[in-house]
């Protein structure tokens, strides 16, 4: 493959940090799992469910009520992944509380299911000033953008905000487990990219996946240069 982006040169490329491990951090982390060399945070407060299973494919029947991240942990450690994974049982959901836990890691994968923690996320990460591969799955539709601080549009660059209203969401609309599965594996090949500094990441271009259709499309974004991203003093000290 051609390098077509120098890589971006975060604090410690090999450490990632995985907010969520409900489906689309299960399919992440497992997909990451056969990587070597690769230190992989986990956080995640929700303990597992019956109606969560058919998506979340690391848990099991035999582990409802579990706590979700310590299971994923030993599920992956049972798989003999080459991973190093530690699992933090925390509710994150603001940007100061996401770039506490995610600050030294190279790289940021929102895995949330809710529009005002995937901002905070996306702020977090323009706080740090590392890369944010951002994947979310609702009923029939997916999306998947990857974000270089300062230098590709941003989640507010598109939106500016969360929408008023919360819409549908996984739990109220439903979510199909393999167009979720489809996310988090692709979430993980943005992460192998951003790993290797190869191929062609998703960045400026918003992909949509609809589940029925098989349709995709990669959505031309424009970095905006009034959002806050492009305002930022630059990259933390670890
Ligand atoms: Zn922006």
């Amino acid at each position: 493959m051609t390098p077509l982006l120098p890589p971006p040169a975060p604090a410690l490329p090999a450490s990632i940090f995985l907010l969520g491990a409900g489906g689309l951090g299960c399919a992440a982390a497992l997909a990451l799992s056969g990587l070597p060399g690769i230190r992989l945070t986990i956080a995640d407060p929700d303990r597992i469910a019956i109606s969560n299973l058919h998506r979340q494919i690391l848990y099991s029947s035999g582990d409802i009520d579990a706590c979700k991240v310590e299971k994923a942990a030993n599920r992956l450690k049972t798989l003999s992944s080459p991973l190093e994974i530690t699992p933090l049982v925390a509710r994150l959901d603001t940007p100061e509380a996401i770039a506490g836990a995610a600050r030294g890691h190279g790289a940021l994968l929102d895995a949330t299911d809710n529009f005002p923690t995937r901002f905070a996320a996306n702020d977090a990460a323009i706080r740090l000033g590392i890369p944010l591969v951002h994947g979310a799955a609702t009923a029939l539709a997916g999306q998947l953008l990857t974000i270089l601080p300062g230098r590709s549009a941003c989640l507010r660059c598109l939106f500016g905000g969360p929408p008023p209203l919360e819409g549908p969401t996984c739990v109220n609309a439903g979510v199909l487990g393999p167009l979720v599965g489809e996310v988090g594996w692709l979430m993980a090949m943005e992460t192998v990219k951003l790993h290797t500094g190869t191929g062609q990441l998703l960045i400026n271009r918003l992909l949509t996946i609809h589940a029925l259709t098989g349709r995709r499309r990669a959505v031309p974004l424009r970095p905006n240069p009034r959002c806050p991203c492009h305002h930022q003093p630059g990259p933390a000290t670890p």
